[in-house]
């Protein structure tokens, strides 16, 4: 199964069907990224 991550927040933005399992980085609508916060301690 794949996976599309935000490279922003690293939240996962969707699933997709794929043989093995692969992680593609994109990034979240803006207005939605959960990277606003910045809170990395
Ligand atoms: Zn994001």
């Amino acid at each position: 199964m794949g996976t599309i991550v935000c490279q922003t927040c690293n939240c996962t933005i969707e699933h997709f069907e794929d043989e093995k399992v692969t992680r593609l980085y994109s990034k979240c609508k803006e207005g939605e990224c959960q990277a606003v916060h910045e809170d990395l301690d």
